[in-house]
């Protein structure tokens, strides 16, 4: 087990982890098992049915907590405040079942398509939940968050339009008014290695592990962490309540992904920089929002909050070509290393068209409020050689813009 304070690099590997007593191996076996033996009724060695308790699934637990900093230990908490559930969205819909009905969430107003559709189409209506979506990419508006909010859930960067919320100052803000309120990160984009939302003083940081966290393209997860033992007893009771717990196998796919994810997030953020830079030198470009660009209007915010000094700002970048539909079509069409592909975060590069594949579930309205238009195309920058990817966007730009 690596020591609390060891670098991050060295807490993907072996953060909270311990060799098996049984065997001494080194990576945790898959535990398929649903149900344990008791020696007597209620007498047992810790587990009894694997939805509450699963080995496989807190060797990821305890690591999600570990990567994230927490520091709660095994005796707070059995897996020191991390989480594992079947899907991103299941880890949010059983972080909304900690509030109670009709509770008000301020909410940042460019999320995830899936999260907006949650919250607006299922626990507007089944929860009764009052949700502001309010643009937090901009300080001037954390007056909407009232004594009465009860939860206020951001993105950063924020998906596809990449703005940023300033963390710090969104915690100082909710503690002055609404001291008990929930403060729950959505860390998916730029995942623990390049920002840590609960040393920014939020409660609950939530992951799609589908994405850069699994890293593979290959297995659906989410992950919500906290550092409060109190808030790990409630989680820990919802999740074994509400049941979306993350399987063995896939926990454990997610764990093997995580070992390399300091490595990779260092890959996809030094490609992902020379792509922006080029994209932004080209004719044909109308705009890219990275928050590695000087030219990106929180590029100050970014480079205190994300990147610790490395000049590291994740794989994901959005940008806007001239012309519209017809020129995003071909583009998309043309580009061979790249995949035409929805989800983000794997070790091969992805590009989607949000307007008619990732956010068409967010109403028209709000898309053109929020700049996603049909020129709007995002990149999710994968591990492969630099040149070959930087020359498979200039032939695709060459085949659409010219
Ligand atoms: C994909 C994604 C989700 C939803 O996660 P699933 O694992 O697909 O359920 C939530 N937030 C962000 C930022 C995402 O990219």
């Amino acid at each position: 087990m690596a020591d609390k304070n060891a670098a991050i690099g060295t807490r993907v590997i072996h953060g909270n982890q311990s060799v098996d007593p049984t065997t001494g191996a080194v990576m945790p076996p898959i535990s398929l098992s649903s149900t344990y033996a008791q020696r007597s009724p209620g007498e047992h060695l810790g587990y009894e049915y694997s939805r509450s308790h699963n080995p496989t699934r807190y060797a990821l637990e305890r690591m999600m907590a570990s990567i994230e900093g927490s520091t709660l230990t095994e005796q707070d908490d059995a897996s020191c405040g991390g989480f594992a559930y079947a899907s991103g969205l299941a880890a949010m819909g059983s972080i909304c079942d900690l509030l109670d009905a009709g509770d008000e969430v301020v909410c940042m107003d460019d999320l995830y398509g899936g999260s907006q559709r949650l919250l607006r189409r299922v626990r507007e209506r089944s929860q009764g939940l009052r949700v502001n979506f309010v643009d937090l990419s901009s300080n001037d508006n954390l007056s909407a968050i009232t004594p009465g909010t009860k939860m206020v859930w951001v993105e950063t960067p924020t998906n596809p339009t990449m703005k940023l919320c300033d963390l710090s100052a969104i915690a100082e803000a909710t503690r002055a008014v609404a001291p008990e309120a929930l403060l729950v990160c959505d860390n998916t984009f730029a995942t623990p290695i390049l920002q840590r939302p609960l040393e920014h003083g939020f409660d609950i940081v939530m992951h799609s592990a589908t994405k850069y966290l699994g890293g593979h393209s290959d297995a659906v997860a989410g992950i919500a962490v906290t550092g409060s033992k109190e808030l790990a007893d409630r989680l820990r009771f919802v999740q074994n309540a509400v049941g979306a717990v993350l399987g063995p196998f896939d926990s454990y796919m997610v764990l093997r992904g995580i070992k390399t994810l300091a490595i990779r997030m260092e890959r996809h953020s030094r490609s992902a920089m020379q792509i922006a830079r080029f994209l932004d030198s080209h004719p044909g470009v109308e705009r890219v929002a990275y928050p590695g660009l000087e030219s990106h209007p929180q590029y100050a915010l970014a480079a205190r909050q994300m990147d610790g000094g490395r000049g590291h700002f994740g794989g994901m970048i959005t940008f806007w070509l001239k012309g519209g539909l017809e020129q995003a079509r071909t583009f998309l069409e043309s580009v061979r290393v790249f995949t035409l592909a929805e989800s983000l975060g794997g070790v091969e590069s992805l590009v989607e068209h949000p307007a008619i594949m990732t956010h068409a579930s967010v109403p028209a309205e709000e898309r053109a409020k929020l700049g996603i238009d049909d020129s709007l195309i995002r990149l999710s920058v994968g591990i492969e050689d630099e040149e070959d990817l930087l020359g498979d966007i200039r032939s695709a730009l060459a085949a659409s813009v010219g």
